[in-house]
């Protein structure tokens, strides 16, 4: 239409005058239409600057046709940021009412947010801590191995850390590659298992005297009764059976006594070599079963730690390794510095753990073959009373096997605990 005008005006023109002052009108009127669009463009460059729906133009033509879609779509994009904005404050006073800690990480682990209850739980101060690795601000390798690792099916536990509360941990992935940490304070539920474990201590004390006079009466009895005679089998017999009992409050109340005694000085000197040797004549050369040992033992490797306890744990691994590898088997016994930290590995070529039993065979009384295990003389509380000892020595246990292969079962010592 404003094409069609400007063609009839430029044909009368130049009818009417000339040629010349057609051209002039034309040139005229591309000015202004330039100036016209300039002067918009101008207005919509301004706007942007300063981008609010109050100072938008109106426009005129067909600019106001533009300016008409873009306050639609501001309107729409303010309501929904508010909307968002809204959720966004209605989570965060949720997740800061909970009980729990919550924490949202980022794909680097740096925390982007986190309730009072993580702060407090943590040590997390907002306003230096924010966009700053997690594992930086709460220092512990287990949860740094953890975060790290990116599997999270199951959850952590913090109970045996000295100077901080007993946490269970939780993560989920959210957005992309965040994460939210759930941290859950366990006093409650560790007070009441304190209270089990005092119990079974005390318990086990009290029975402990008893035990000890009626093995004492089995012997005499044994040694006195006729040697074919069917009392001798039953008093054998009983004997047997009582030695059982004993081993295992033995070991119930060493558990405990490991699990309990977290305040005790665990910084004696210890002669590892002299300790191997000592476990060397006291179970490996008397067992009957023969196998082929092998060492690697760095005689001058020694560690600070409570010598009853690391010599405990040595032993429970190589009197497992001894009882779960048939006779020909190999055993190899090897303490070294790897890494910089002091390791002691006992690998056999025996009967294997599988895999989906290795998560839980550190817990106590968890057997794979409960029988196998009984005949052999276990207790089924050998391995968590290992796990124990080397947490309170700041260590870990790690554990490989492969069934009808053989196992591996790793105590690694950290740096500060090697005799320099
Ligand atoms: P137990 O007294 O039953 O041996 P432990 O706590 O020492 O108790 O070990 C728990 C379980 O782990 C055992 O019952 C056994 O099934 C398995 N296990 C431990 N050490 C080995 C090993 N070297 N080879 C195969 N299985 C093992």
């Amino acid at each position: 239409m404003f094409a069609a005008s400007i063609a009839i005006a430029f044909i009368l023109i130049k009818n009417v005058y000339s040629l010349y002052a057609a051209c002039l009108f034309l040139i005229c009127i591309f000015t202004l239409i330039i100036l016209y669009h300039t002067f918009w463009i101008y207005r919509l460059s301004k706007w942007l600057d300063n981008r609010s729906i109050k100072n938008l133009p109106n426009g005129y033509g067909v600019w106001e046709k533009l300016f008409t879609q873009i306050y639609r779509t501001e309107t729409k994009q303010k309501k929904s940021k508010q909307e968002l904005f809204e959720l966004l404050e209605q989570f965060k006073s949720a997740a800061g009412a909970m009980l729990d800690g919550v924490i949202a990480i980022d794909k680097n682990s740096e925390i982007l947010w986190c309730n009072k209850t993580a702060q407090k739980m943590l040590n997390i101060i907002p306003k230096n801590d924010y966009h700053r690795p997690i594992t930086y601000i709460f220092r512990n390798s287990i949860f740094k191995e953890y975060i790290e690792n990116d599997d999270y099916e199951e959850t952590l536990k913090l109970t045996l850390q000295p100077s901080l509360l007993p946490l269970e941990i939780k993560v989920a992935f959210f957005g992309a590659n965040q994460r939210i940490i759930v941290c859950r304070d366990l006093t409650k539920e560790t007070e009441n298992q304190n209270m089990r474990k005092e119990f079974v201590s005390n318990f086990s004390h009290e029975i402990k005297t008893p035990l000890t006079v009626i093995l004492g009466f089995l012997e005499t009895l044994e040694i006195q009764s006729d040697k074919n005679s069917h009392d001798k089998k039953m008093i054998s017999m009983m004997n047997d059976q009582a030695y059982r009992m004993k081993n295992l409050i033995d070991d119930l109340l060493l558990l405990s006594q490991v699990e309990s005694s977290q305040d005790i000085n665990r910084s004696e000197k210890i002669n590892i070599s002299s300790l191997l040797s000592n476990i060397k004549n006291d179970l490996i050369k008397p067992s009957t079963k023969k196998q082929k040992f092998k060492y690697s033992i760095d005689s001058k490797l020694d560690i600070y730690g409570a010598k009853h306890e690391i010599e405990s744990a040595f032993s429970n691994l190589i009197n497992n390794a001894i009882r779960y590898t048939p006779i020909n088997g190999e055993i190899s016994i090897q303490w070294n510095i790897i890494n910089g930290l002091a390791i002691f590995e006992v690998t056999d070529s025996g009967i294997g753990i599988p895999e989906k039993n290795l998560k839980r065979i550190s817990e106590r009384f968890y057997r794979v073959d409960p029988d196998r295990s009984r005949e052999t003389g276990g207790t089924g509380l050998g391995l968590a009373i290992v796990k124990n000892i080397i947490i309170q020595h700041q260590g870990e246990m790690k554990i490989s096997s492969e069934i009808n292969v053989g196992s591996s079962f790793k105590l690694i010592f950290p740096k500060d605990r090697i005799v320099s």
